[in-house]
């Protein structure tokens, strides 16, 4: 029997795909030039947005500043090699960045140094062009020339977006393809309890371990931090400066930091898709992380204990893990089951049903009803596999949410900011326009007396700032 979804033949989803660039130094120098250019231009409108609600109570939505852009690059005529729709959706980053301070959701956006400014999006086709099949390539941006890219994407079609994103000193085009991905699977069924002593626990009695070199990466970022902590960090109020040998191994740090995230992002990958390969249902526990990762109580004597246990969760990241394994199976057509919290599978035997609380420490699960015996965590995951079994062929009923409602938007990209960017599917208006009329209301703002024309706001932050 093959546990398949009929509701989701044709599913066109975008895929994420980072190329790593390699520029020549002539093309570095543009690149970190254009970079500048953004985040004046950021910097700007927000400074605009800014000023204009500050002094005259008036607010500026996205479609003000895009209509003021042609007339700001007649002014500043350096900005017109960038490329119009490059240059909309940075103006588009500040709107986000202001929505999600209006839902709550973020602190009120601040000015970005060029120092922390990662690069720019180009939301169409336009001002770019990539030319490969999804396997190394070139990558063509107009005014600049053809700059040599590596990688490989998993299934290619035509681009739609693309981001230039400069990271630890490299740069990466991350390119995002509408297209239909295929992966192959089996005929299995399997269920899967993460844990703390196991990173995950198979029912055919598979146990995944933590993989030992996240430890051994953990422990040279403590060993660098360490080394950071005894230079002179920079103290803005005693107006104290950084050493070169702080910046140096700060540097190192954050160095080992993104190694440590990129080899965790492997190994998930790795693991969802060995476990998507042989099973085409997977039935896994509900998890509530934000509880189980909770701080230990103050005065608890498990603290330590505790801590941990926290850490070695975070430290696998289950949540994306699980994430992972849902969109990879509905690449392949699988059925993703939730098991309810109320099944208790770590406090039920596999066998007879009989229920028992058991601690945290007991590692064996060894029933008093029937005297079956397995590994805690193997027994749990068996539990789960037969809730979703017993679901038989009703599988496509209420119990299961169908993949494509879940999910989706690819987990690989290189954070939430890149994902914003994104503006296929994206509503230019968000609810920020009547947040903001509010917000005004409860400040009692009088009406605006005067106003500065826009373009003057814009340019005047700019050539302040340079
Ligand atoms: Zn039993």
């Amino acid at each position: 029997m093959r546990y398949v979804n009929k509701m989701m033949t044709f599913m066109i989803v975008t895929r994420r795909t980072t190329f790593r660039l390699y520029p020549t130094p002539s093309q570095e120098v543009k690149l970190h030039y254009w970079r500048r250019l953004h985040k004046d231009l950021y910097n700007s409108c927000l400074y605009h947005r800014k000023t204009e609600y500050q002094r005259f109570g008036n607010s500026v939505s996205y479609y003000d500043q895009q209509n003021i852009l042609p007339e700001f690059k007649e002014c500043w005529t350096e900005y017109k090699e960038l490329g119009s729709q490059a240059l909309q959706a940075t103006v588009k980053h500040v709107d986000y960045a202001y929505a999600r301070f209006f839902k709550g959701l973020g602190g009120y956006p601040k000015f970005k140094s060029s120092r922390h400014y990662r690069g720019w999006t180009y939301p169409g086709i336009s001002g770019w062009k990539a030319h490969t099949t999804g396997d190394n390539g070139y990558l063509e941006l107009s005014n600049l020339g053809q700059v040599q890219m590596r990688g490989k994407a998993r299934t290619w079609s035509v681009p739609t977006t693309c981001t230039i994103i400069w990271k630890q000193g490299k740069w990466y085009a991350s390119i995002t393809v509408n297209c239909e991905p295929q992966r192959k699977t089996n005929t299995n069924a399997v269920g899967l309890d993460f844990g703390v002593y196991h990173a995950v626990a198979c029912s055919d009695g598979t146990i995944i371990d933590n993989p030992k070199y996240l430890a051994n990466t953990q422990q040279k970022i403590e060993q660098a931090s360490k080394k950071l902590r005894r230079k002179r960090s920079p103290n803005f109020k005693k107006k104290i400066k950084a050493s070169k040998r702080w910046r140096k191994s700060r540097k190192q740090v954050s160095k080992l930091q993104s190694k440590v995230a990129n080899q965790r992002q492997d190994w998930q990958h790795k693991v969802a898709a060995q476990i998507v390969k042989s099973n085409s249902l997977v039935a896994t526990e509900k998890l509530n992380i934000k509880a189980m990762t909770r701080k230990a109580q103050k005065g608890s004597k498990r603290k330590q204990q505790k801590t941990g246990l926290n850490r070695s969760l975070l430290d696998v990241g289950i949540g994306n893990l699980t994430s992972l394994i849902k969109y990879k199976l509905s690449e392949c057509d699988g059925i993703f089951v939730d098991v309810p919290l109320k099944i208790a599978p770590s406090q039920t035997c596999p066998n007879c049903g009989h229920k028992k609380k058991k601690e945290l420490s007991e590692r064996v699960h060894n029933c008093e009803n029937c005297n079956f015996t397995a590994d805690r965590d193997v027994a749990a995951s068996i539990v789960m596999l037969n809730y979703a079994l017993r679901l038989g062929t009703s599988l496509i009923n209420v119990d299961v949410e169908p993949l494509s409602k879940t999910i989706k938007v690819a987990v690989m990209n290189l954070g939430d900011r890149t994902t914003q960017l994104r503006f296929a599917g994206v509503k230019l208006y968000s609810n920020h326009w009547t947040n903001t009329r509010q917000y005004h209301s409860n400040f009692n703002s009088t009406a605006p007396a005067n106003s500065t024309t826009a373009i003057g706001a814009l340019s005047g932050c700019l050539g302040y700032k340079r």
